[in-house]
Order: structure tokens, then sequence, then C-alpha cells
């Protein structure tokens, strides 16, 4: 983990945070934690509650409808959210990255329709950006093709798993074109002709993210929701990446937060013998605390520099926050015990979450296998080298 350059100032109390946040949790989403996890519930209403707070507008610039208080609230918003629920901290992911893209659009008169409604969750939806990722980076081949036609573009193809949408979200999808570099990008809604979504798979832990296959038929993508041309992508990529990659960081710091919290409380009881267990709470809160002061200096690099600067150092803070969350979720099954193993228990639960945030995109192994190709230099990414401030 590489050391904290930046020490911003943020707020650390849920109040703080967004006034009326601990109480949305408390009374909205806590009690309803097993039935999101176990019954496969959508939080949906508890994402438009938090809109309703601003909880969904910290990228969206003012005039937006957002709030504007930045990528760094926004991480805490989402660890707040996950140190009750990875999956509703997912999701909260997944609202983010969807305005992030829009935010960062060429297309001004695109923002200028969906910002303000996105920012304050009068409407939902994800991103389809797994596919499009792993093949900018040569994991696996783009499963959408688009074909150029009058005012749009003609989509077809399947992705097989996208989150926190339905027949009135929206998503972020992006296709190839043939014979050309990049991707199209564009805004979906989950009704457009041709488009199927079918809820044909079940998890072991997400099931209530609402997470459907997508089947493009001949889907129309006018150029009026195209979020970024081909021409346009590596730019594009390059200004979005750090940040799309780091507010996943919230879903790691808040599982290992709460897996902390139990070992504490379990330790109350049983810390004669959980004393010989390899992780103790203290250490994984020291590492908690060093991947936390990590992700926030970053975002406020990124605030500073934009995204491209900070690519490598992101991909290393993610890798590592994928790693401490499987450690930490580990040491809070063996220091649970039996009572872990209940199925109702918190602390199956995260190691499922955990699992996871090493799994959902970019993965360990994508990031494992970024990083290599930093270092051996074989990246397709640009990386401006960052003067010394
Ligand atoms: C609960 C859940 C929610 C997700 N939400 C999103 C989301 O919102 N947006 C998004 O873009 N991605 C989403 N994903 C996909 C995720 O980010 C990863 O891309 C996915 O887990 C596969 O990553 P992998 O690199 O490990 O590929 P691998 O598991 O190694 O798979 C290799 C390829 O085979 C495909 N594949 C594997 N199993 C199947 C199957 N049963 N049917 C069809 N294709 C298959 C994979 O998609 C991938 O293209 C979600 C996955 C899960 C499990």
């Amino acid at each position: 983990m590489p050391a904290p350059a930046l020490a911003p100032a943020l707020p650390d109390t849920p109040a703080e945070i967004l006034p009326g946040l601990a109480e949305l949790i408390a009374s909205d989403l806590a009690p309803k934690v097993v039935d999101i996890d176990l019954k496969g519930v959508y939080p949906g209403d508890f994402l438009k509650q938090l809109g309703a707070l601003g909880g969904l507008g910290s990228l969206t610039p003012l005039e937006c409808g957002g709030t504007a208080l930045g990528l760094g609230h926004a991480i805490q918003l989402i660890e707040e959210v996950s140190k009750e629920c990875v999956s509703t901290g997912f999701l909260l992911w997944a609202e983010y990255a969807l305005q992030w893209y829009v935010i960062n659009s060429a297309n001004r008169e695109l923002a200028a329709e969906m910002l303000p409604k996105m920012a304050r969750g009068e409407v939902l939806g994800g991103t389809a950006q797994s596919n499009s990722m792993k093949s900018c980076v040569g994991i696996e081949e783009a499963r959408l093709k688009a074909k150029r036609v009058d005012g749009g573009y003609v989509i077809n193809g399947v992705l097989p798993w996208v989150s926190n949408i339905g027949p009135e979200h929206y998503f972020h999808m992006g296709a190839t074109l043939p014979d050309t570099p990049g991707l199209v990008i564009g805004l979906m809604h989950g009704s457009t002709p041709g488009l199927t979504l079918a809820q044909n798979a079940h998890f072991i832990g997400m099931e209530g993210t609402n997470t459907f296959a997508c089947q493009f038929r001949d889907v129309f993508l006018p150029d009026s929701r195209v979020v970024c041309h081909t021409d346009d992508f590596s730019e594009f990529r390059d200004r979005t990446k750090s940040a799309f990659i780091l507010l996943q960081m919230g879903m790691g710091l808040g599982l290992v937060d709460a897996c902390v919290a139990m070992m504490k409380r379990a330790d109350k009881q049983f810390g004669h013998v959980n004393r010989f267990l390899d992780v103790q709470a203290d250490a994984l809160e020291a590492e908690l605390d060093a991947a936390r002061a990590a992700t926030y200096a970053l975002a406020a690099k990124i605030a500073r520099d934009g995204s491209a600067p900070h690519v490598r150092e992101t991909l290393e803070v993610r890798l590592a926050g994928s790693e401490l969350s499987l450690k930490a979720a580990n040491a809070a099954m063996m220091h649970m015990g039996a009572k872990g193993y209940l199925s109702n228990n918190a602390a199956q639960r995260r190691l499922r979450e955990a699992y996871f945030i090493a799994i959902v995109t970019p993965a360990i192994k994508h990031l494992r296998k970024e990083l290599h190709e930093f270092d051996t230099a074989a990246c397709a990414l640009s990386q401006p080298e960052l003067e010394v401030a």
C-alpha cells in the first residue's frame, strides 16, 4: 500500500458526512439486510431516499442538481452504507459510476437532461462496463458489437451480469465498431426495444442487487444517448478510470470496518482463546486505517490532478483493498466461531461479500495483470508523468 501523500480533512461521523444518513441506514437498511442478502430484496427505496437526502450527488456539479462534495465524499458514503451491507454499497457505487460517465461526457445535452434526475435519485441505474474494461486490457473480447446507422448505432450481443437495473433503470454499455479502435459508450434505458433483461442466475451473495443478463438484438442507440464516440474513447477512459475504480474502495473499507467491530465484540467473551488466532482486531484495524488514509489521499489527488496520472496507484490501492477484505472476513469468521456459521449471522455474509469485492471487475487477477503490464511497459493505457508538486 503506497504511503498517503495528502491527508485531507474529511468528516468523521455519519451525521457530518450527510445529515440524516445514520437515521436512514438505521430505519431503512439495517432491518432489511438479511432479506437483501438471502431473499434477494432490492433496496431501491433506500437508494431513492438517499438520493432525496443528497447522498447520490457528491460527484455531480451543483448546477446539475448534485452536491459537488467530491470523490472522497462519495467514497465515504459508500463506506458508511457498506458497513451495514455491501450489496447496497455496491448499488451505491453503481449509482456513482452511472453519473460519473455522464459528468465526463462531451454530450452536454445528455448531462443537462439526466444528471439532475440521477443525482436526486429520481431515476436509478448502473453500469455494464466490466466487459469493456476487460476488453481494454486484453482479458476478453468485447461482447457488444455496434453498427453505425443514420442518427446513431445498432447494438447486438449479450452481457451476462449487470446490476442495479430493471425496466425502469438506466445503464451504460460499451460496444466495438468494425475495424475501429475504441468503444462507443451509450446510456441505455431498461425498456429499450430489442433489449431483453433476464434474471436467470442465482448468486451466493449480492442477490438483492437486481443483477440481470442483458441481450441486445438490434437495439438502437441514438446519438442523443451517446456518452462517448470511438474517436473520443481513449481520452474519455483516461479521464474517468481512476475515480471509477477508486469509488469501489468504499465497499472494502466498510466491510473491513464491520469485521473489526465484529472481532472486537467476539473478543470481549472469547479473547482468552481468540488471542491465539493469526489475525487480531488491533492489527487489522491498523491496516484498515492505512487503507483508509491511502484511499482518501488518493481521492484528493485525483480531484486535484484528474484521473490519468493516478491510474497505477489506484490499481494498487484497489488490489490492497480486495486482499484486505478477504483477510478481514476470514478473520471475522475465525473470531466469531460457530455463531458466525449461522445462516443469519453477519460473519458468513461478510465472507461472501468479500469474495464479491475480490471478483467484481477489476478482479484481483485483472488488477495484477494490469499492474504487471505497467511494470513491463506492455500496458495499453497512457500514464502521463506527474510533475512533483
Ligand atoms: C453478482 C454480480 C454482479 C455483477 N454486476 C455487474 C455489473 O453491474 N456490471 C458489470 O459490468 N459486471 C457485473 N458483474 C460482472 C463482474 O464484474 C465480473 O466481470 C464477473 O464476475 C466475471 O469476471 P471474471 O473476470 O472473473 O471472469 P470469469 O468469471 O473468469 O469469466 C470469464 C468470462 O466468461 C463469462 N462467464 C462466466 N460465467 C458465465 C455465465 N454463467 N454466463 C455467461 N457468461 C459467463 C464472464 O462474464 C467472462 O466474460 C457482476 C458479477 C456478479 C457475480
